[in-house]
Parts: structure tokens; C-alpha cells; sequence
């Protein structure tokens, strides 16, 4: 059992985590104060990992990799169980079982949490009951929205901001017609031979609700008792409901907590992360930010008429000419200052086995612009991670062969960069569009504008609700601290760097209450495989690590005081 050197000094990181925060004058008024206190580090050791290459190339440019820490031992070990160990079954049970439990969420669910329709929560959370008694008894649960689940383990010291731990119970759906696609049907929760666990939402997300679960329940078990308080927090529409949920327990927590980026000490939530054999190391990527989400919707508006004498281009016909302008023009490729993936790059640069030319070209600003588009060219998905994409999604027009289509639309679904902004996306479509649509002695109708009387021929430009990216979760300070410090303790050679992820999580709704929000789990990237598609599956292996993970976290962030 090894403890928590308290240190009297504060890690250096810490402070200008602070001194950006506050700024410098704050700073200089609290340094006093932060002095004397002690979060529980030892000095954090600055120094670089003995096989970083080439540091001080790095450290000239105004993003880099983040120091790296070494690992902090909780007080509690967390013993993996190895196959065959009555404990492992029991882990292995609770996730089968909560597979077994089928929470699909739809498009177009209801938008109130007590319809019917959710009554399928009313199982699941009975399940949980049932599965963890000790937890659920011990902590205290609040309902939101229905079926919503706030735990809250009650720390003794009530001016500690909390951990809040996160996951969604729901699933995406199984479509009747690929269930034959199956290996092992999908809501059987099968345990194959080699110990991966089959079905819908193994991988994504109730391997990592059951893990918070497991967590505390073995923390329990073990007589901890939290200093700060834990709160476990689990909504029921992720995956795209109509009730969100996330929201109604986030204004709770903002009500108990106040607005504000301290106000939570730390947000993990669901994401990917660890990823073994990548460029020669192994890497722990949690997402610092999340990419926004908006769908530009494009129609084209003409008279219509009988076939036998068409026009040189119907409403399909100038359709296709705007999508083709679209699709000339995607959005650049761009290593930005602000984008978590940028610091990745230069991790990659810096600990990485990367060839000669990017190394070159990562170690200087100048050289960027080549950078970005080298990465983009070799991976689709760093493309994706340095620009906004656009995919032309949905398209509809015309109703039968005879009659010219009056009106044909497409759907382009965009992620926006960190970069990018909802009003600048709108701003380029009016500048793409409107030259293209003259071509065609087409009007073009900008977002939230109306036609104006009389006006028959017209491209209408629209949006419904869309998501800006996130805030970007800095890469120093406290909670990065006790998210690296817990992550090295169980991978020692991990190199821990921000990441972006591509997609969305229910933290979007979380945003008020801090800037520490972590999309991560401690699943191997290539033991949770088939996410949102068939054969979804999660390996024991990776299972087990996400609890242990937990586990020490839990532990690390109640030690740690500011
Ligand atoms: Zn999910």
C-alpha cells in the first residue's frame, strides 16, 4: 500500500493553469495562499521521457505536447481478476446483464421523459438496482427527466468541487434487417471463448456505466470513504431522443454547484482514448474537445411544368451543379493554436516513430500549412480532426416522370472545426452559392430569411438547431494533472496527449460547469470494436481496465486539493 506524499510545492502547471485563468495579477494575490497549501503531488517530474527525441525544437512553438507525469498510486489497488477468478465472472455478469436489458433509443422519441415509450428505463434502472445494492443504497439517487440517474456519494468535505462520472444508458437501435448479420444475436450478451462480450451497446456505453458502477462498488467494499464528492450521472437519450436528458441533471448540478468553470472539479464521460501500438507507443488520447454538428439544408426552387417541353436544367438538374460547387470546396485542412488534435501532432513529433519529412515539418509553425494537409492526405480521420467536413447526406425532389420537380433539396451534414463557427459556415455557403445559383438566374434565400412575394425562382438556404464546437478542456492544471498522473500509474509507458474527438457526448450540456471535461475511458481501442454497427463487442480485458481506471481516479482526484 503506498501513500500520497503531500509536497509543499505546487506543480508548475498548476500555476499556469492559474496565472491563465485569473490572470497574472490574481495570480500574484493568491500565490501566498497557493503556497501553502498542498495538492498531492511530489513534484510533478518535468523532465521528458528518456526517449523524447529532440525537446527543445519542440518547446519554441506556441502549442506542444504537455509534460508528462508519472504515475500516482492510489491508496486502494484495484486487482484485476484474472480468467477463472469467481470475481471476474462477477464482473463479466453485470455486463452481459446489462446488455441483456435492450435501452435502443429512436430518431423522433418522444420529447417528454414519463411518455411510455421510455418505460424500457424502468427495467434498466431496476437492473442497476438489483446488480449493485451497495451502491444504490449507500448513494444517494435523484431522478431527472424520468428515467435520468444522479448518484451522489456525499464527500465529508462539502467545499471540495465534485467528480462528476458519466455514461448514457441508452443504445443505438438494431435495424431488424442486419440482426442476421450478427455472429452471436445482439442482445444475447454472448461470452466467446477468447472473453470479448457481443452486443448492442457493450462497446458504447454500458461498458463504461457498469465500470463507474463496478468502481464504486469496490471502492465500497473497501471501506473508502470520499473527502470529495462523487457524483455518477447517466442520461437515457444520447443516441439522439427527444427529451435531452443530459440537460435537466447538468441544471441540477448547476443549481447545487453555481456557473462557472470551476464549479466541477472534473467531467469524464464516454470516449476513446488508449490506444496501444500507434506510431510506436502507446498512447492515452483523451478528447479535450468535441467538434460542433450542424445540417445545412439546400433547396432549389422552380415553376414547375409538364416534361414534354423542359427546360435545359430542372430543379434536379441546378441541384446537382450546387452540390458539385459544394463538393469543390470543402472547408481546409488546418493545425490551429486552438485545436487539442494540434498538441497530438506535436506529441506524435516529439515520442512518436514518425518519418523524417512530417517530424520536419511539425517542429515549425511555418511549416503547418504542409503538415496539415501531409496528415490529412495519409488518414481520413485526422483529416477530419484539422478542418470542418461536409457530407451530402439526404436528397429528394421530384414526384413523377412527367412532371418537372418544382422543388429538390439536399441535406449536408458538416462537423465544425474549433475553428469555425455556425454564422462563419453560413457566411461561405451565401459566398459559394450565390455566383453558382446567378449562373442559373437563381435568387439565393440566406439562413432564417423568407422568399420575397412573387419570387419564383430561388435556392433557400436553411438550418435547424445546430452545436458550435465545444470549449476545449486545457491541457494543464489540476484535473489534467490527476487525468495524467492516474492514467501513467496504470500504463507506465503511455504517453498521455489531448485528442479531439470527432463526434458528440452529453458533456455538450455540461459545459457551464467546467472546463475539465474528459472524453475518455481506459478501453484499448482495439478491445471495444463494431461501435453503432454490427458485431459490437467489448473485450473483458478492456473492461476491467475501464474499473481500474475509474477506480484509481476516484481516489487521485479526492486527494488532490487547490
Ligand atoms: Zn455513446
Amino acid at each position: 500500500m503506498r501513500g500520497l506524499p503531500l509536497d509543499d510545492e505546487p506543480p508548475r502547471t498548476f500555476t499556469t493553469a492559474l496565472a491563465r485563468t485569473l490572470g497574472f495579477l490574481v495570480l500574484l494575490a493568491a500565490a501566498g495562499l497557493l503556497l501553502t497549501q498542498s495538492p498531492f503531488s511530489s513534484p510533478p517530474s518535468l523532465a521528458p521521457s528518456p526517449d523524447r527525441t529532440n525537446p527543445r525544437d519542440f518547446q519554441r512553438l506556441p502549442i506542444s505536447c504537455p509534460a508528462q507525469f508519472p504515475g500516482l498510486a492510489p491508496e486502494l489497488q484495484f486487482d484485476i481478476p484474472a480468467p477463472g477468478d469467481s470475481q471476474r465472472q462477477v464482473y463479466v455478469d453485470r455486463l452481459r446483464g446489462a446488455v441483456r436489458v435492450r435501452t435502443e433509443t429512436f430518431d423522433g422519441a418522444p420529447t417528454d421523459g414519463a411518455d411510455e415509450w421510455y418505460d424500457k428505463f424502468y427495467k434498466f434502472e431496476a437492473y442497476l438496482k438489483e446488480t449493485f445494492p451497495d451502491v444504490f443504497t449507500t448513494l444517494k439517487l435523484e431522478h431527472f427527466a424520468t428515467h435520468g440517474l444522479l448518484l451522489t456519494w456525499a464527500g465529508s468535505d462539502a467545499s471540495l468541487a465534485p467528480l462528476v462520472l458519466m455514461a448514457h444508458q441508452d443504445t443505438v437501435p438494431v435495424p431488424a434487417e442486419t440482426t442476421a448479420r450478427w455472429t452471436y444475436p445482439p442482445f444475447d450478451a454472448v461470452l466467446d471463448e477468447d472473453s470479448w462480450v457481443w452486443g448492442r451497446g457493450g462497446g458504447d456505453c454500458k461498458n463504461l456505466l457498469i465500470a463507474h458502477l463496478s468502481a464504486v462498488s469496490a471502492l465500497l467494499a473497501a471501506g473508502f470513504e470520499p473527502t470529495r464528492t462523487v457524483h455518477l450521472a447517466f442520461g437515457f437519450d444520447e443516441e439522439g431522443g427527444g427529451v435531452h436528458s443530459a440537460r435537466y441533471i447538468a441544471a441540477h448540478l448547476e443549481d447545487v454547484y453555481g456557473i462557472g468553470q470551476d464549479s466541477v472539479f472534473m467531467i469524464v464521460d464516454e470516449g476513446g482514448g488508449l490506444m496501444p501500438d500507434y506510431f510506436g507507443r502507446t498512447w492515452v488520447a483523451p478528447s479535450l474537445g468535441e467538434k460542433g454538428s450542424v445540417n445545412v439544408h439546400v433547396s432549389v426552387n422552380v415553376p414547375g411544368g409538364h416534361s414534354s417541353i423542359p427546360p435545359a436544367h430542372t430543379a434536379i438538374g441546378i441541384l446537382s451543379a450546387l452540390v458539385t460547387t459544394i463538393e469543390a470546396h470543402p472547408a481546409p485542412v488546418k493545425l490551429s493554436k486552438s485545436n487539442p488534435f494540434a498538441a497530438f501532432a506535436q506529441c506524435l513529433g516529439e515520442y512518436g516513430t514518425i518519418d523524417d519529412e512530417l517530424k520536419a515539418l511539425l517542429k515549425h509553425e511555418r511549416t503547418w500549412p504542409e503538415a496539415a494537409e501531409l496528415m490529412a492526405a495519409r488518414s481520413p480521420g485526422d483529416a477530419a480532426r484539422l478542418s470542418t467536413t461536409q457530407a451530402v447526406d439526404i436528397v429528394g425532389g421530384g414526384v413523377k416522370v412527367n412532371a418537372l420537380p418544382e422543388e429538390a433539396h439536399v441535406v449536408v451534414n458538416h462537423r465544425l472545426s474549433v475553428d469555425n463557427s455556425i454564422p462563419g459556415l453560413y457566411q461561405r455557403y451565401m459566398a459559394l452559392l450565390t455566383p453558382e445559383a446567378a449562373k442559373f438566374n437563381l435568387s439565393v434565400v440566406g439562413f432564417g430569411e423568407s422568399p420575397r412575394a412573387g419570387v419564383e425562382r430561388y435556392v433557400q438556404l436553411s438550418s435547424p438547431r445546430g452545436a458550435e464546437a465545444s470549449p476545449v478542456t486545457p491541457a494543464e492544471g489540476a484535473a489534467w494533472e490527476v487525468f495524467s498522473r492516474t492514467s501513467t500509474h496504470l500504463w507506465p509507458d503511455a504517453i498521455v496527449a489531448p485528442y479531439l474527438s470527432t463526434g458528440g457526448t452529453d458533456t455538450r450540456s455540461y459545459v457551464n460547469l467546467t472546463r475539465a471535461i474528459f472524453r475518455f475511458q481506459g478501453v484499448r481501442d482495439d478491445e471495444r470494436m463494431n461501435i453503432h454497427t454490427v458485431d459490437e463487442r467489448v473485450h473483458m480485458n478492456g473492461h476491467l481496465n475501464a474499473i481500474a481506471w475509474v477506480h484509481a481516479l476516484v481516489q487521485n482526484a479526492d486527494k488532490f486539493r487547490n
